[in-house]
């Protein structure tokens, strides 16, 4: 079996053929989705979602490019919901320069209060970096060396592309690498930048609906498509498709708490 750890299939994407999306997954060997969450309403779709099919798990955060138009109220929101039981993970969460760097430093406030929230629950974090990552490396150790219960600051951080600097301050984090449709894209550099990454440290994710793995660039992506993922890590790690399954399966499991 395969777990898809980061799928945003509540967005509007997926209304009209949202069963046959499952459906895919299922006899793709896909049994368990994650949804990070974007925004508050993101939050409790999801939470609908997870109601009705047990494969699917709920997070709750802000996303960082949400954070430019955030409030403290949405923060509180976001707060209560994610001491709901049904919420594995906070997130997603992270750092994010690429389209506006106007707002840099609201984003580390809204950073810090995601990573203490998820310390005090004892909850995963999922992060998104673009063009951030020192600084999202930054803080999460000047986190972690304030807080009394550093342990409890782990997570992920999403669409990991490396290189092997990155890949060394993550694992001092303990933090797991999120592999997905960026590593099967032809001359696209993440296998090689990500082959100091030991397996024991790898989930697999989509992204859905975006970054679609080959061969169906430029098209929607969905959480079968996890499959694709995983069958490129196997073959250039030299694996079986099993081994993989295995092993990326069971880091999601003990990272989320998961079923
Ligand atoms: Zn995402």
């Amino acid at each position: 079996m395969l777990v898809d750890t980061h799928a945003h299939i509540f967005l509007e994407q997926f209304e009209s053929d949202f069963d046959q999306v499952l459906e895919r997954a299922n006899g793709a060997g896909v049994s368990q989705i994650l949804l990070p969450a974007i925004d508050v309403a993101s939050v409790h779709r999801s939470l609908e979602l997870a109601d009705r099919h047990p494969a699917l798990f709920a997070m709750a955060g802000l996303h960082p490019s949400e954070v430019k138009k955030a409030t403290d109220e949405d923060f509180e929101a976001i707060a209560k919901l994610a001491s709901d039981e049904r919420i594995i993970a906070i997130g997603e969460t992270g750092l994010d320069y690429y389209w506006d760097q106007s707002f840099n430093e609201k984003q580390h406030d809204f950073l810090r209060r995601h990573i203490r929230l998820a310390s005090e629950l004892n909850k995963p974090l999922v992060f998104h970096d673009r063009e951030a990552t020192w600084d999202l490396i930054r803080i999460v150790r000047e986190e972690k060396e304030a807080s009394s219960k550093p342990e409890q600051i782990r997570g992920v951080f999403h669409c990991f592309g490396g290189p092997a600097d990155v890949t060394e301050a993550v694992m001092d984090l303990d933090f797991y690498m999120g592999i997905g449709g960026t590593y099967t894209f032809k001359n696209g550099g993440v296998p090689d930048a990500t082959a100091t990454v030991p397996i024991d440290r790898i989930i697999l994710e989509t992204d859905s609906p975006f970054l679609t793995p080959a061969p169906h660039r430029g098209k929607r992506n969905e959480p079968s498509y996890v499959r694709l993922v995983a069958e490129k890590l196997a073959e250039i790690r030299g694996l079986s498709l099993e081994e993989v399954a295995n092993a990326t399966t069971e880091n999601a499991k003990k990272l989320f708490d998961l079923p």
